[in-house]
């Protein structure tokens, strides 16, 4: 075989002339779709290993409808260590992408953008005990990434996970971190020992109900979990969710003078958002 031969053969032509070897974006093929309600569902793909990224970082993907690329923000669930990506999608009935990204079968192909990016690192933070991953709706998919990191278990002595959504259907993942994660076989006993997982519910009756802001307020979510308040020394935050809930939780933390974090300097907490209101 000439090695012209063997590229083509382990690197097969872009199936469109968009994705051009040396351009922006590249596709992979879905491996698996699961829904976790008519709004909310989680496909895998596959990876092509030169993709890089660090936990807590998003790329854009999509598709490419009438010949072009229409490409969306998306956090990945999966790890950077992990072989495959995997992301948490909602599903917006007239939205451009996901109208059309909710058909997705395993086979099918998506692009996703070369380069990955975002604010939710553990380096935007400086050093403390205890890490608050402060999530609603598809919010929680970086801090999936995140929670399967055993770096973020050497930097912090407790990790606590919070999940606020509508209804107890979209508490995805639920099932993944209470059990199948503290099993995993590397990093199970760091979990066992450091990861706090408190998903509450707003519209419906569950053990934790009410919304993240005002559980963080009026200090139930401490209280709930045997946990000190917020303490500006030994706590960081991690935020990713609607608009109205990081608006409020800046509002919150800017009043008690913790420092927003970046990639030019680390600081106390640090935001991204879930979603772009229009
Ligand atoms: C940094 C960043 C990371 C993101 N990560 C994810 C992710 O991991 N998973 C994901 O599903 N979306 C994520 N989004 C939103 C995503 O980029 C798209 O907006 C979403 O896929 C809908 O695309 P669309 O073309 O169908 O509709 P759009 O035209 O993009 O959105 C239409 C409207 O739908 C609502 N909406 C959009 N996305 C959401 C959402 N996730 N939750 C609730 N309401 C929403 C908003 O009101 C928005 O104005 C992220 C956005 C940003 C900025």
């Amino acid at each position: 075989m000439t090695s012209s031969a063997a590229a083509a053969a382990v690197s097969p032509a872009p199936s469109h002339p968009l994705l051009k070897p040396g351009g922006n974006l590249r596709e992979e093929t879905v491996t698996y779709v699961h829904h976790w309600t008519d709004t909310l569902f989680t496909f895998k793909t596959t990876r092509e290993p030169s993709f890089r990224f660090i936990n807590g970082q998003f790329a854009m993907i999509g598709l490419i409808v009438d010949n072009k690329p229409l490409l969306r923000a998306y956090s990945m669930v999966s790890s950077n260590y992990e072989e495959f990506l995997e992301f948490l999608s909602i599903k917006v009935p007239d939205g451009p992408l996901t109208s059309r990204l909710q058909h997705l079968k395993v086979g099918d192909k998506i692009i996703v953008g070369k380069k990955a990016t975002g604010t939710l690192l553990q380096d935007n933070l400086t050093p403390a005990r205890t890490l608050y991953l402060l999530s609603t709706g598809t919010g929680l998919a970086p801090f999936m990434s995140i929670i399967k990191d055993p770096d973020a278990y050497e930097r912090f002595d407790k990790i606590v996970l919070v999940h606020g959504v509508r209804t107890m259907g979209e508490l995805a993942y639920a099932d993944f971190i209470t059990k199948e994660l503290p099993e995993n076989e590397f990093i199970g006993e760091m979990v066992k020992d450091k990861l706090v997982y408190y998903p509450t519910v707003t519209r419906e009756a569950f053990r934790n109900q009410g919304r993240v802001t005002d559980l963080i307020r009026s200090g139930k979510l401490f209280a709930d979990l045997g946990l000190p308040p917020l303490n500006i020394e030994t706590d960081r935050i991690m935020l990713c969710g609607s608009p109205a809930m990081l608006a409020e939780m800046r509002d919150m933390l800017d009043g008690l003078k913790w420092q927003e974090g970046s990639t030019t300097g680390a600081g106390q907490y640090v935001i991204e958002k879930a979603f772009v209101e229009q």
